[in-house]
C-alpha cells in the first residue's frame, strides 16, 4: 500500500471534470494538491474550492502541449513543496468525426495534447518520481485499448499512453516507481462540450455512448483507491471491465458491436 497523507499529488488538466474530482480525492486522502491547467483564473476558482475543504495546495496556469511551461509547472511544484510524490496525467481533449471528414491538423492537436502533454510532464517530474519512488498515472480510456468509431484521433492518442507507460514501467518499477493506467467508459465531465470536429472547429453533434456516464467524484476515489494499492491497470467501471474482456476475446466482434451500437445513434455526420 502507498501512502498519500503528506505527499504532493499533481494533476494536469485539474479545472476540468475528472481533474477537479481527482484533486478533491487527493486531497481528501491527505495529499498536497499540485493543480495544472490553462487558465490562471480556472485554477484560482479550484484552489478556491480546495482551501475551503482544507486541502494544501497550490496551482499554476500550465499548456501542457508546451515543454517549457511543463518544466516551469513541474518547478514551481518543487519550490513550493520540495518535490512531486505522484503525477497525474489528466489533461486531455477529444474529436467526433470520421477520418474521411477530418483534417490532419485535428489529429495531431489530440495527439499533442493527450501524448505529448504527457510525455512533458513526466518527462518533467521523473527525476522526482525516482528519487522519492513515487507513482505516475496516465488517465486513458477504454479507447486505450480497444477501437472507438469516429475518434481515430483520440483513440491513437490514448493507445499512444499505453505503449509509453507500459514500458516507462518496465525502466522504472524496479526503481520503485508506480506506473498506473487508468481507462474509464463515459464519464459526465466537460469533455463533450469540448470535443472538436473534424474541422477543428467545436463538434456539432452531442457524443453518443454506450451505458451509463459515470459521475467524476466515483471515478476519481477508485482511481485514489487503486493508487494507494499501486495497481498498474484499472477498468472503473462496467462497460470498461467488458469493453476489456470483449475486446481480448472477440474483437471483431467487438468492432462490429461498437460501431453499429455508436453509428446508429451518431447518425451519417459523425460516422
Ligand atoms: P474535461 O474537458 O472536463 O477536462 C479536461 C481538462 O483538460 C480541462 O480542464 C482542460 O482545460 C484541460 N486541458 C485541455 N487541453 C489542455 C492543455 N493543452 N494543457 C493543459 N490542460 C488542458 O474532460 P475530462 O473528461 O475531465 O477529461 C479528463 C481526462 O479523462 C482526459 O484525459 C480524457 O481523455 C479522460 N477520459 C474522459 C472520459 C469521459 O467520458 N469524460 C472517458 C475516458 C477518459
Amino acid at each position: 500500500m502507498r501512502e498519500l497523507t503528506g505527499r504532493t499529488v499533481a494533476v494536469t488538466g485539474a479545472a476540468g471534470g475528472l481533474g477537479a474530482a481527482l484533486c478533491r480525492a487527493f486531497g481528501a486522502a491527505g495529499a498536497r494538491v499540485v493543480a495544472f491547467d490553462r487558465q490562471q483564473a480556472d485554477i484560482d476558482a479550484l484552489l478556491a474550492d480546495l482551501s475551503a475543504r482544507g486541502v494544501a495546495t497550490i496551482g499554476t496556469a500550465c499548456d501542457v502541449t508546451d515543454e517549457a511551461q511543463c518544466v516551469a509547472a513541474i518547478q514551481f511544484a518543487r519550490q513550493h513543496f520540495g518535490g512531486i510524490d505522484v503525477l497525474v496525467n489528466n489533461a486531455g481533449i477529444t474529436h467526433r468525426s470520421a477520418l474521411s471528414a477530418t483534417r490532419t491538423e485535428v489529429i495531431r492537436r489530440v495527439m499533442t495534447v493527450n501524448f505529448f502533454g504527457a510525455l512533458h510532464c513526466t518527462h518533467a517530474a521523473l527525476p522526482d518520481l525516482i528519487q522519492r519512488r513515487g507513482q505516475v498515472i496516465a488517465i486513458s480510456s477504454v479507447a486505450g485499448f480497444a477501437p472507438l468509431i469516429a475518434r481515430t484521433g483520440y483513440s491513437a492518442s490514448k493507445h499512444a499512453l499505453h505503449g509509453f507507460f507500459d514500458s516507462l514501467r518496465s525502466e522504472v518499477e524496479p526503481l520503485g516507481v508506480g506506473v498506473l493506467l487508468v481507462c474509464p467508459s463515459f464519464i459526465q465531465t466537460g469533455i463533450d462540450r469540448n470535443a472538436l470536429g473534424g474541422d477543428g472547429l467545436p463538434a456539432r453533434h452531442a457524443q453518443s455512448i454506450v451505458g451509463q456516464r459515470s459521475m467524476p467524484d466515483e471515478i476519481a476515489a477508485k482511481i485514489v483507491h487503486a493508487a494507494r494499492r499501486d495497481q498498474r491497470l484499472l477498468l472503473p467501471d462496467r462497460v470498461s471491465r467488458t469493453a476489456w474482456w470483449v475486446s481480448r476475446l472477440a474483437p471483431a466482434l467487438y468492432a462490429r458491436l461498437m460501431a453499429e451500437k455508436l453509428r446508429r445513434e451518431m447518425g451519417s455526420a459523425d460516422a
